[in-house]
């Protein structure tokens, strides 16, 4: 694979420089070569089954990048599952995906279900494992076979897998590296953990550009101080993040381009990127240029663009997600099916070498999804938008129950199936709760099932407690509100607007 070839070619030519900074490593691209031939040369000798997976357990870990390229080096895609997700998740997604071995990178001690899965420490493998030969290029992960696979999350309750080929990326990094101003050894903020294809957008193009990644990570994040005082010494020249996350280093005053003398590019992708935004961006890091891209994991991160321009922000209220990369379409499709004419709203179908072949093991949610349009693999994305008379592309919601909450993607339908399995609810709706235009929280209504409980803050603290264990803390509503009935529409549905309404009122 190319992608591969240039990073083992920047291994020889800049040894010492830097490929990655994290709280407690940083790591040279000579290490992370040599570390992930040792990962490559143990992988091999497990005798896996050909074409299946590793999970990669931990979090911002150097070790976690010295993994991936392990495992894609041995011929096996990985998955990447960030910390954060409870281990309920992690069994479920080892069970969709038949994994047989798990490289722990956490430092933290991991107990399983499935005694078909193998888990090693990464440390262990070092120790177990010396650097014999080089990997033989003939079999790292190659074409149509798969890089790696991201679980997000999935209306039947269950976390769904994006398989994305070796293909997919190279499709990715090519445009990445080719039209955006971020070549010459940058340095790149990398903001999302790596089971969010978000971590994709710097992590690929900073190693394929001979760059280094400034890792942050979720405790950092937790203490407003310590990200500041690792910002500040992080160099970063390319700050990719949602824009919730930029929103929120916004409101301390000293984020400015003084703290980043730097920066010269933001990469925002992943939900709406808000004008208000844009213009603080603009007054307080006047060196930078901002960028809105547009695009689902199940399409490799990102397959539209735009540089977003002072006189945009008086132009459009809402911005524009622009144009699409040179290799990739989108069809405007209305409700008929029929392409929609321009500045009519229809359904965004992505068509082209990113897109992903399909869900893991999942052939009814991949035909829904997935189809070819002229031999070209193609996704319907469940995003409402339309073109306007220049060609330029707005997003304009969701036509189904998926949502985008600080940045997270999410299916209300999964919230529900987990909040209706415990033994405390007799039925629910999650709905989400908007602030200007953007979600807030999720509130949960909920008709309960007898219990013991005397007052309902014990019983929302049960419930919580409950889910804490089956889904990630960002998928938990925030609030609770519990009623006799909930309220149905005339054809027997519950009514989620009504309820939006009444808990509001
Ligand atoms: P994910 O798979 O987590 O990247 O989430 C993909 C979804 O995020 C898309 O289907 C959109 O609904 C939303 N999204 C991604 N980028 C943008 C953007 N620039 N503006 C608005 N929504 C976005």
């Amino acid at each position: 694979m190319k992608m591969l070839d240039t990073i083992r070619a920047l291994a020889l030519s800049q040894p010492a420089a830097l490929a990655y900074i994290s709280p407690n490593t940083e790591i040279t691209y000579d290490e992370l070569w040599t570390q992930s031939e040792r990962i490559a040369a143990f992988i091999s000798k497990q005798n896996l089954k050909m074409g299946s997976s590793v999970l990669v357990y931990g979090h911002m870990e150097a070790q976690m990048i010295a993994s991936f390229l392990g495992c894609v080096k041995a011929g096996h895609s990985y998955i990447p599952v960030d910390t954060s997700i409870p281990i309920d998740r992690v069994n479920k997604i080892i069970d969709s995906a038949k994994t047989e071995l798990i490289i722990n990178v956490s430092g933290e001690q991991m107990v399983i279900d499935n005694s078909a899965a193998f888990i090693f420490n990464f440390n262990e493998i070092m120790l177990k494992q010396a650097y014999e030969e080089p990997s033989n290029p003939s079999n790292w992960v190659r074409g149509d076979e798969n890089f790696y696979i991201i679980y997000t999350s999935g209306s039947t309750g269950n976390p769904k897998g994006v398989q994305i080929s070796a293909n997919n990326l190279e499709s990715f990094v090519d445009w990445m590296t080719a039209d955006f101003p971020i070549s010459g050894s940058l340095r790149f903020l990398n903001q999302a953990p790596y089971s969010f294809d978000l971590s994709v957008m710097d992590l690929y193009p900073a190693l394929a550009s001979g760059g280094t990644i400034f890792a942050i990570t979720k405790e950092m994040i937790a203490k407003p101080k310590i990200l500041f005082e690792a910002l500040l010494k992080s160099k970063t020249q390319v700050w990719t993040s949602t824009p919730s996350f930029v929103q929120m280093c916004l409101m301390d005053p000293s984020f400015t381009q003084e703290l980043l003398p730097a920066l010269r590019v933001f990469l925002f992708c992943g939900e709406i990127l808000p004008a208000a935004i844009c213009k603080q961006l603009m007054e307080r890091f006047p060196k930078a240029k901002i960028f809105n891209t547009y695009g689902p994991t199940e399409a490799t991160v990102a397959i539209t663009s735009i540089e977003i321009t002072a006189a945009m922000l008086e132009l459009y209220p809402n911005l524009p997600i622009g144009k699409t990369k040179p290799d990739t379409s989108i069809l405007l499709l209305g409700e008929n099916g029929l392409e929609v004419q321009p500045g009519e709203i229809g359904e965004l179908i992505i068509v082209g070498p990113s897109v992903s072949k399909s869900y893991l093991g999942e052939q009814e949610l991949t035909d829904k999804a997935f189809y070819k349009i002229s031999g070209v693999q193609a996704y319907r994305t469940g995003d409402a938008g339309y073109c306007d008379q220049d060609g330029l592309l707005f997003y304009k919601g969701r036509i189904d129950f998926q949502i985008k909450l600080h940045g997270y993607r999410m299916e209300l339908e999964e919230i529900e199936y987990h909040i209706t399995h415990s033994k405390y609810v007799k039925s629910v709706v999650v709905v989400p709760v908007y602030q200007k235009e953007k979600i807030d929280y999720l509130l949960a209504a909920i008709t309960p099932a007898e219990n013991d409980f005397e007052k309902e803050y014990q019983l929302t603290s049960a419930i919580k407690k409950e889910l804490s264990e089956v889904i990630p803390a960002y998928m938990i509503p925030r609030k609770f509100t519990y009623r006799d009935e909930l309220p149905m529409t005339p054809n027997g549905k519950i009514d989620r607007k009504q309820i939006r309404e009444l808990v509001l009122s």
